[in-house]
C-alpha cells in the first residue's frame, strides 16, 4: 500500500536489532485518516472472505483492528495480556514471546467471544518472527473457529514469520513489507507488491 510505505519512509525510524519505530503515526500518536485508508484496503483484500469477527492483541493492534472493523461491519475481540492465568476453563490461553520486550507472556481470550461459528480475520501492527500470530491462530483453532486470513500493517520480510505462515497455507496480506532496513543510513527497502 503506497500510502503506508510513503509514511514509513517519511516518519519511520530504523532502530538497531531489526526494530522499526512508527510512534508518530501508528504506535503512540495515531493517524486516524491513515488507519481508515488501511482499513479500507484490508476490506478490499479480504472482500470475498466470510469474515464475521476480527481478532487482535493488545495494545497496538487494537486501534488498527477497530478502524478496519468499521469497514467489515463486525466486532473486534482483543487478546489480553494476563498477569496470572485463572485456569477455570472460561478462557482460551496461550503463551507468546514478545519480540520487542524479549519476555514471554500469557494471553487470554474469553470463550464467550469466540466459537465454532466464527470466521476470523486476525489483525496486528507488525509481523516479525510470527510469535504473536501463532498465539492468536492457536486460540482461534482451539475455539473451533476458522482463520479466514491475517492482515498485517508492516511485515518485516527479513524476519521469518511471514514466510512460515504462507508456507503453512494461511492467507496473509501485509500492507507494507520491509525487505531491508539499515540503522546506519535509515534506508528502508520495500518488497514490490501488486495492487498499488
Ligand atoms: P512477532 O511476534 O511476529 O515476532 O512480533 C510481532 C509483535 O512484536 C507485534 O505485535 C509488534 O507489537 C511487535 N513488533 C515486532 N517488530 C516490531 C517492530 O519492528 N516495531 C514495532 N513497533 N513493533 C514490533
Amino acid at each position: 500500500m503506497k500510502l503506508l510505505e510513503e509514511r514509513i519512509q517519511k516518519d519511520g525510524v530504523v532502530k538497531a536489532e531489526g526494530v522499526l519505530k512508527v510512534d508518530s503515526f501508528l504506535n503512540h500518536q495515531i493517524d486516524i485518516k491513515l488507519l481508515d485508508e488501511m482499513g479500507a484496503e484490508f476490506k478490499r483484500l479480504f472482500a470475498d472472505a466470510p469474515i464475521n469477527k476480527i481478532l487482535t492483541i493488545e495494545a497496538s493492534g487494537i486501534g488498527i483492528a477497530c478502524i478496519a472493523a468499521q469497514h467489515f461491519g463486525v466486532p473486534v475481540v482483543f487478546a489480553k495480556k494476563a498477569q496470572s492465568i485463572n485456569l477455570d476453563g472460561e478462557m482460551y490461553c496461550t503463551r507468546i514471546q514478545s519480540f520487542t520486550h524479549g519476555k514471554v507472556f500469557d494471553v487470554i481470550v474469553s470463550k464467550k467471544f469466540i466459537g465454532p461459528d466464527d470466521h476470523v480475520l486476525i489483525i496486528d501492527d507488525f509481523l516479525a518472527n510470527g510469535c504473536a500470530l501463532n498465539g492468536l491462530i492457536e486460540i482461534v483453532e482451539a475455539a473451533g473457529a476458522t482463520v479466514e486470513g491475517i492482515g498485517i500493517a508492516v511485515e518485516k520480510g527479513f524476519q521469518p514469520g511471514g514466510k512460515s505462515l504462507r508456507e503453512r497455507g494461511y492467507r496473509l496480506e501485509s500492507l507494507a513489507i520491509v525487505d531491508r532496513m539499515d540503522p546506519m543510513t535509515g534506508k528502508i527497502t520495500f518488497r514490490p507488491q501488486g495492487g498499488d
